[in-house]
């Protein structure tokens, strides 16, 4: 089948809120948050239900606004946007009552008699501000886990997707409460705006440039961040991997929604002895996965805009010896999976985060000079080691820091709800998902209920030599 994804962001409006509604919109969202509303169970499962039902009801028209802004394929959509928010909301919603509850914790003799507990307290008015690369999932997944800990939430999605962004300002407010769920829709000038507000709680999901300016601005009234960001997250494919099996999943991994994933496996260190039986293995796998010609295929998504298109392509013109793809139509935003050997590590595209489908593959001598490689860069956000012995995996797992990691797979680790996600360093800071997401937006307040019956004099003065004798027998 012969289908082009239709691109037209650029023709679609510029997302745009006026400035003078984004504060009227914070200040609802305070006062909603104030008046109590969204404490209750029964509110927080309704807002994780309308999430469900969102996903279930506008899937179609979620995903050609996907296809407009990345063209990408439905099957991803439905992978990576719709089942991944539906399941992590049904997975908050199922545990929501029990992680509500106060947790008793042991009291020390020191502090009895008495009861101590772990509360949880909504942060109040969260700010999250997403990118353009899953542009749904990355409002909606951490939506999702502020309004079930109960606070209240101003969205602002990636104006690099304005169909998805169009979509979000239209459908959250229909399926949540819209006194608690605010959208604010535009780039740089209403960020700004919005990040002179104060704020309980900044979520932000991008690149670190930004990020340092957003901690700049969240620095000014104290408020917590959380930072989900990128970098270069290697690839070491050992000499006793699977490399039928390795090159399928490294190329899946890499090249859906055409490399623009903040975990794609980013570059590949293989160890020198399978180098070359590896490389014409990725070969043969876009091949099988795309066809001959992969512009024909439906299921490869396009470059977001002209601009990551240049920049792609300048990072492919940086060095090294293109083995596979490499050809592009800026006007169709294509770059075709692209694979490249002998690439020096002082090139461009060995730099910066590549965020697109080109893989440079480069030889290592072995696990050794692999951990060298990966730690004499920033900590990545992602880590993938492809190896059939443990003593290398656990070698190359404790040897290295990174955000998340998966064995003999592509970032499949991010699915796993009780893996909280989230980098390291330059990788970003905090975590979400599932369960690390209702701790993100809560607050554990230490509680300790005395009760007044019986209230023995040791602590208080005056001070004597046998009080002192029980003290240091007590504490
Ligand atoms: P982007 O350009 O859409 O920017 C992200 C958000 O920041 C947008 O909402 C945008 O409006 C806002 N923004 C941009 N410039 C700003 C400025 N000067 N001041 C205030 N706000 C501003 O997306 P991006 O940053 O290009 O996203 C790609 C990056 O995100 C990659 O590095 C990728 O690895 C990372 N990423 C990380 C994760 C994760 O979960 N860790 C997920 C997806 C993407």
């Amino acid at each position: 089948m012969n289908v082009e994804p239709a691109i037209t962001s650029a023709a679609a409006p510029t997302p745009h809120t006026e400035g003078g509604l984004i504060e009227a919109l914070v200040r609802d969202a305070r006062e909603a948050f104030d008046s109590g509303l969204t404490r209750p169970l029964e509110w927080r499962a309704a807002q994780l239900r309308g999430v469900i039902r969102l996903v279930e009801e506008c899937e179609p028209e979620l995903l050609e606004a996907l296809r407009l802004d990345l063209g990408k394929p439905a099957l991803e959509g439905q992978i990576a946007e719709c089942s991944f928010v539906k399941s992590e909301a049904a997975y908050v919603l199922k545990h929501l009552a029990k992680w509500l509850r106060p947790r008793r914790v042991r009291t020390p003799i020191i502090a009895q008699p008495g009861r101590s507990y772990h509360y949880r307290d909504p942060l109040g008015v969260v700010l999250v501000i997403a990118p353009w690369n899953y542009p749904f999932q990355l409002v909606v997944g951490p939506l999702l886990g502020a309004l079930a800990a109960g606070n209240t939430v101003v969205v602002k999605p990636s104006e690099v997707t304005p169909h998805v962004s169009a979509f979000l300002a239209k459908r959250l407010p229909q399926y949540l409460d819209s006194q608690a769920v605010k959208v604010v829709e535009g780039g740089v000038e209403e960020t700004t705006r919005l990040l002179e507000q104060r704020f309980d709680h900044i979520f932000y999901t991008g690149n670190g440039a930004v990020a340092r300016i957003v901690m700049a601005a969240a620095a000014k009234q104290l408020t917590p961040v959380t930072l989900e960001l990128g970098g270069k997250s290697p690839v070491y494919v050992d000499a006793s991997a699977d490399l039928d099996v390795a090159a399928k999943r490294i190329c899946w991994g890499k090249f859906f929604n055409a490399g623009q994933t903040c975990v794609a496996p980013d570059y590949i260190l293989a160890h020198a002895s399978i180098h070359d039986g590896l490389v014409q293995r990725l070969r043969s796998t876009i091949t099988e996965f795309y066809g001959a010609d992969p512009q024909k295929s439906p299921d490869y998504a396009r470059i977001v805009n002209e601009r990551h298109h240049r920049r792609l392509m300048k990072l492919l013109k940086s060095g090294g010896e293109i083995v596979a793809g490499g050809q592009a139509d800026e006007a169709t935003r294509y770059l075709a999976p692209t694979v490249l050997q002998d690439v020096p590590p002082d090139a461009a595209i060995m730099q910066e985060e590549i965020f697109g489908p080109l893989l440079p593959v480069l030889s290592v001598t072995g696990v050794d000079e692999a951990v060298r490689f990966i730690t004499q860069r920033d900590k990545p956000l992602a880590l993938y080691v492809y190896s059939g012995d443990d003593a290398v995996v656990e070698e190359v797992l404790t040897r290295t820091s990174s955000g998340g990691a998966t064995v003999n797979h592509a970032w499949l680790h991010l699915g796993v709800p009780e893996l909280p996600f989230g980098g390291v360093g330059p990788s970003g800071m905090g975590h979400y998902h599932g369960r690390s997401s209702f701790d993100t937006f809560t607050h554990q307040k230490s509680v300790l209920k005395k009760p007044t019956a019986l209230d023995p004099p040791l602590m208080y003065p005056p001070f004597t030599a046998s009080k002192s004798k029980w003290v240091r027998r007590l504490i």
